[in-house]
């Protein structure tokens, strides 16, 4: 089995290579051409992908829409406006020792790149890395999520339809297959997920020095400062917290506030969940479910012996927890251990920024970190004093949507970037250029042999050229 498995992804793996070095996918026309395609998927199949969301995590439809199908288009028509500026040869200045000569940096696809999918966000995560590196002139092979199965097997049968399948391939499946494909030799590897498998992932690609991006995960903290306003606060936070059941990289996962800030919180917050969720959320269409009983088990453990001040509710044979919020969490809690990854949102207080900034900041660097304030100085402190992927000001997980910023985590949250002109930087070489005229072939100045001239014309020349840059600056 395995070695039928073997043979066949290493077949498709060499076929798409074939294209790759038969120069298929460099022409822009090429690349705009499987651009457009996709972009017609995702309208001619938004239905068929929306199902596939719902069977996979009860996704809403409207939901579907906006935060998996909406943000490829988004990426998709960015990068068609914009991939002919992107991919000019950027004109760099010479220092005087080369000139005359004309030196450029020009993009060139980096060869066959692998797309590793997770199952939170299983067309978005899919597509805008592949996106990425179409753009970018580059043959693709995609490997879905196994847990998003419904969603899987969806775009192993569209993709091909509309895309070039002599130079992309669907290959599905899950840790065996994946093991296994890990073993050929790729030119990038785009991996989202968590950070063990990103540990694998790394290693393999290290044995045939495949440079890798990783986009992982962590705990996103917030700190809510005593000036936020807190019913927009409150709003902001359910909605990009609860948002697919709370199975979102980017999720607030903790609240960091003083206890009076905490507790004047709390009753928008109640109210927050009630409008966005109705009364019982059970019943609502808009609220997930937990993608598997193994995620399921994991979250309704993290919640045993926890008196949760709202919600708290499961039902395992939906995969239904709740919109769950505990106040007064303590940074020991399994709650603070790991990742929550679910609709369970816990508040631990701290008695200031100071605190808060302490607390985040000798944790592993997260993938967001959101400051609710008025304070422009408090931004300040945070921005300089705190590391993470991404930074929101009053604004949880919207930073994906903007094209012109780049996606991705630091330290443990991750490896690379991605996003608009991000992603044709993470799928290129930039290559270096230079191109020096025969004549008037001012090199013969610093040939050898050194003699006694030569070497005080050179030592005057770096001294000379070195007191230029010193007054420049
Ligand atoms: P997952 O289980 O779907 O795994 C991701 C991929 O890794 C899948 O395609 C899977 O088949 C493959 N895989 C799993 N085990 C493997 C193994 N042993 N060897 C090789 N491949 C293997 O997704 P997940 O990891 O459960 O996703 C949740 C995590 O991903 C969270 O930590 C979350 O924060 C993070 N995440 C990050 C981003 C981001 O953009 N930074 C986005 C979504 C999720």
């Amino acid at each position: 089995m395995t070695e039928r498995l073997t043979s066949a992804a290493s077949a498709r793996v060499s076929a798409v290579r074939d294209a790759f070095r038969a120069g298929t996918t460099k022409p822009l026309a090429w690349r705009l051409r499987q651009l457009g395609a996709l972009r017609r998927m995702l309208v001619e199949q938004g239905d068929a992908l929306e199902g596939a969301l719902a069977t996979d995590l009860a996704k809403s439809p409207t939901e579907s829409q906006m935060s998996e199908i909406g943000v490829v288009m988004g990426e998709i028509d960015n990068t068609i406006r914009h991939l002919r500026r992107w991919l000019r040869p950027k004109r760099v200045s010479v220092p005087l020792a080369v000139a005359p000569a004309t030196a450029r940096v020009v993009r060139e696809p980096l060869g066959v790149v692998l797309v590793i999918g997770p199952w939170n966000y299983p067309v978005q995560l899919a597509l805008v890395p592949l996106a990425g590196a179409l753009a970018a002139g580059n043959a693709v092979v995609l490997k879905p999520s196994e847990l998003a199965p419904a969603t899987s097997a969806l775009l192993a049968r569209l993709l091909p339809h509309y895309l070039d399948p002599s130079a992309i391939a669907v290959i599905e499946g899950g840790v065996e297959e994946t093991t296994e494909l890990l073993t050929e030799k790729f030119d990038h590897i785009f991996f989202t997920g968590n950070a063990r498998v990103g540990r694998i992932v790394a290693k393999a690609a290290a044995e045939h020095l495949t440079p890798v991006t990783l986009e992982l995960g962590g705990k996103s903290p917030v700190y809510v400062h005593e000036d936020a306003d807190p019913v927009s606060t409150a709003d902001r936070l359910v909605f990009g917290k609860f948002l697919n059941a709370g199975q979102t990289c980017v999720a607030p996962d903790y609240v960091l506030a003083t206890p009076e800030t905490a507790r004047r919180l709390l009753p928008h917050l109640r109210d927050a969940v009630t409008r966005l969720y109705g009364n019982n959320p059970q019943a609502s269409r808009d609220f997930g479910r937990i993608v598997n009983d193994r995620q399921f088990a994991r979250l309704s453990g993290l919640l045993h012996g926890v008196r949760p001040d709202i919600g708290g509710r499961t039902d395992p044979t939906t995969r239904y927890i709740e919109p769950t919020i505990v106040d007064g969490v303590g940074l020991d809690s399994p709650l603070m251990r790991e990742e929550i990854f679910g609709p369970i949102l816990p508040i631990v207080h701290v008695s200031g920024a100071d605190h808060a900034i302490e607390v985040i900041s000798t944790r592993e660097k997260p993938l967001a970190l959101y400051l609710f304030t008025t304070s422009r100085a408090l931004v300040r402190r945070f921005l300089r004093d705190t590391s993470s992927g991404a930074f929101g000001v009053s604004i949880p997980a919207a930073h994906l949507l903007v094209p012109g910023l780049p996606f991705g985590g630091v330290g443990e949250s991750g490896i690379g970037r991605y996003h608009g002109e991000f992603s044709i930087d993470t799928f290129s070489h930039s290559k270096a250029v230079l191109s020096k005229p025969s004549r008037p072939d001012t090199l013969k100045l610093i040939y050898p042999p050194f003699t006694a001239k030569r070497d005080a014309f050179i030592r005057l020349f770096i001294a000379r050229t070195g007191h230029r840059r010193e007054s420049e600056r």
